[in-house]
């Protein structure tokens, strides 16, 4: 891979160079060829000069370039030989087989532990390789203990890291820094060593007796690597210190055996220490590849909010999550999940109150470092939420920046969400909003797609696979089912009188008028110009006479105002029933139609039963 990256590389620089040569040998054999020509005309020759000039130049270049990528090129060749033998390196190590790839190893959400637990096999190497490596000391130099003391993160006391030891009257500690062995190797520098030891020597704390000791040194662990992140510059390092029961002096091979000793335990401590970090961004990638997953199930809005929900969870461990939209001058609360999410669900407040407005107006997340202070208002002030003490609120912005609206997420443990955690809330927040645009616009095209624009009811084309789906379910369960035709009478006079507009206001009336009567579960469309449709849900003949004229009555009942005039209109309904007066929609159709007509010629104003019509 190497060799050949390098070699198309060199060749793309020959190409280049021969490319320059040819066209210098060319100009040159036009220039001379021109000066053998006309070698008496001076005008000529000029011209002639300024051409040898310019070509001498561009070979100048060429050398110049050539030179300067070539000096480029050994430095590409080194850093690819250097990286290819890192490569090998890591390859022997066994690195490559011990991490395949993320994505083909997704785990299924509920395998997946907290980052804790996930790295304590990592944690649980490193530690056994420590004490392996203590007890090699302790045997090489034939020592009563070998201990490793590290402080803990405030500093304020030492730890036992690890420990071989042929004693059992350990103190398990914590140990404070400042007394003992630990605090003379702090007063004292890098190295203490004490041979012979006094009988009733009691600086050693991890000795629950004293006495026993012959002779002791203590070295400090060398900082082979900073802590990636965090870490105070005046550190108090980590200690190794050793006993025997001889009370000799160290000798200097001993020493400087256990000066490597002390690095190479450094070394370890920095090597699991990125690993363990290694191990958790693993595991962070794993947990955002998961939340994309579930986001990218659904279409619609309601299924954009449940997979934003998902997601969340697959990342965070939370008390709290809620999605809000910004609707007109308001935020309004469209899921919500975790405590209090009765009590908000569908809420909305304005954008002025709370963090949410703020994050909305700003588009930025809030608070700062995820910290959740003082019971700080979240959606308003007078919505308080005191049990909570990591909270973050991300805002949901489109790809042009605006803030259609706020993630909210909560916790009642603290530090739930650090720098690296509101990063990746961030880019979920990033693709949940995407979804959720997504979702309105196919929401948006969906409601185009079956309602009519002017009255907002259901359009002829939606009407049709409503009807068949609900004839569907009358046959499943032998239930009955109504239709009913409606035609506003004389309304071209309407138009004519009152003007087109008006029509569309009575139109618009009439259709409100319909939506009312009818229940939910019924279905009420524009069939066309001023006709509208009625499929009544489970009902018979009988129940559909008493809707045609309950809808007749509240039309009649109208009063339209144009000015000040009252206008009063009129409407005929013609009723066909399922399964009675037919199965098949088109013949319901038919009937309830044949039925309306009846009503027109009868005089206006009236129902007629397609079943009745005969008599
Ligand atoms: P009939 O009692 O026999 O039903 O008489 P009609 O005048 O209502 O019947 P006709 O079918 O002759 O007229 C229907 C009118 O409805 C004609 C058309 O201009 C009007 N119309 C259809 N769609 C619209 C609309 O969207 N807005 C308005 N303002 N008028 C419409
Ligand atoms: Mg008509
Ligand atoms: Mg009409």
């Amino acid at each position: 891979m190497r060799e050949k990256g390098y070699r198309r590389h060199v060749d793309s620089v020959w190409v280049k160079v021969r490319l320059g040569i040819v066209l210098g040998v060319a100009a040159c054999g036009v220039v001379g060829a021109s000066l053998i020509l006309s070698v008496h005309q001076p005008i000529v020759r000029a011209v002639g000069d300024l051409f040898v000039i310019a070509v001498v130049t561009l070979f100048l270049n060429v050398y110049i370039w050539y030179n300067r990528d070539r000096g480029q090129s050994r430095k590409t060749r080194s850093r690819i030989t250097r990286d290819a033998d890192a490569h090998e390196y890591a390859k022997d190590l066994g690195l490559f087989a011990a991490h395949p790839a993320i994505l083909e190893t997704l785990p299924p959400l509920e395998t997946l532990g907290t980052p804790e637990s996930s790295s304590r096999t990592t944690v649980e190497t490193i530690a056994a390789s420590f004490d392996m490596q203590l007890e090699l000391i302790r045997q090489a130099l034939d020592l009563t203990s070998v201990v490793v003391l590290l402080p803990d993160p405030e500093g304020h006391n030492l730890r036992l890291r690890s420990l071989a030891t042929v004693r059992e009257d350990i103190s398990p500690g914590p140990y404070p820094v400042g007394s003992g062995i630990a605090g003379a190797l702090l007063r004292a520098g890098d190295e203490i060593a004490v041979a012979p030891v006094t009988h009733d020597f009691a600086g050693l704390p991890y000795y629950r007796t004293n006495g026993g000791v012959g002779s002791l040194l203590a070295l400090r662990l060398p900082d082979e690597y900073p802590p990636e992140s965090g870490g105070s510059e005046k550190k108090i390092s980590g200690i190794l210190c050793v006993d025997r029961t001889l009370e000799s002096e160290w000798s200097g091979p001993e020493r400087m055996f256990l000066r490597l000793a002390a690095r190479k335990l450094s070394l370890d401590a920095t090597m699991g220490r990125r690993l363990h970090h290694m191990d958790r961004e693993r595991r962070t990638i794993q947990r955002v590849c998961i939340g994309l997953r579930e986001l990218n199930r659904g279409l619609g809005l309601e299924q954009a909010f449940d997979a934003a929900i998902a997601a969340i969870r697959a990342l965070v461990e939370t008390d709290f999550v809620a999605i809000s939209l910004v609707n007109g001058g308001n935020h309004r609360i469209e899921r919500v999940e975790g405590v209090y999410a009765e009590r908000l669900s569908g809420r909305e407040f304005p954008v002025e109150e709370g963090l949410v407005g703020q994050v909305i107006k700003f588009k930025r997340p809030l608070p700062a470092g995820g910290v959740y202070r003082d019971s700080a208002p979240i959606f308003s002030a007078k919505e308080r939420f005191s049990e909570f003490e990591s909270l973050l609120v991300t805002p949901l912005l489109n790809e042009e920046g605006e803030a259609l609206g706020a993630l909210s997420v909560a916790s009642r443990q603290p530090g739930v969400f650090p720098r690296h955690r509101e990063d990746i809330l961030s880019l979920i927040a990033a693709q949940v909003a995407i979804k959720i645009n997504l979702a309105q616009a196919h929401e948006q095209i969906h409601r185009m797609a079956t309602t009519d624009g002017l009255t907002n009811l259901t359009n002829r084309r939606a009407l049709r696979h409503g009807f068949d789906i609900m004839i569907h379910r009358a046959t499943r369960r032998s239930g009955p089912l109504c239709f009913i035709l409606s035609d506003i009478d004389h309304f071209k006079n309407v138009n004519d009188t009152y003007g087109h507009p008006f029509g569309d206001q009575v139109l618009k009336s009439v259709a409100a008028t319909l939506a009312n009567a009818v229940r939910k579960v019924d279905l009420v469309a524009r069939y066309g110009g001023e006709e509208f449709a009625v499929v009544l849900e489970d009902s018979d003949e009988r129940g559909g006479r008493e809707m045609a004229e309950r809808i007749r009555c509240a039309v009649e009942d109208l009063k339209l105002k144009h000015g000040k005039e009252e206008v009063r209109i009129t409407m005929s309904l013609g009723v066909a029933a399922f399964p009675k007066d037919g199965e098949e929609k088109s013949i319901l159709m038919s009937h309830a139609d044949q039925a309306l007509y009846h009503a027109k010629n009868s005089g206006r104003n009236r129902i007629a039963i397609w079943s009745e019509l005969g008599e």
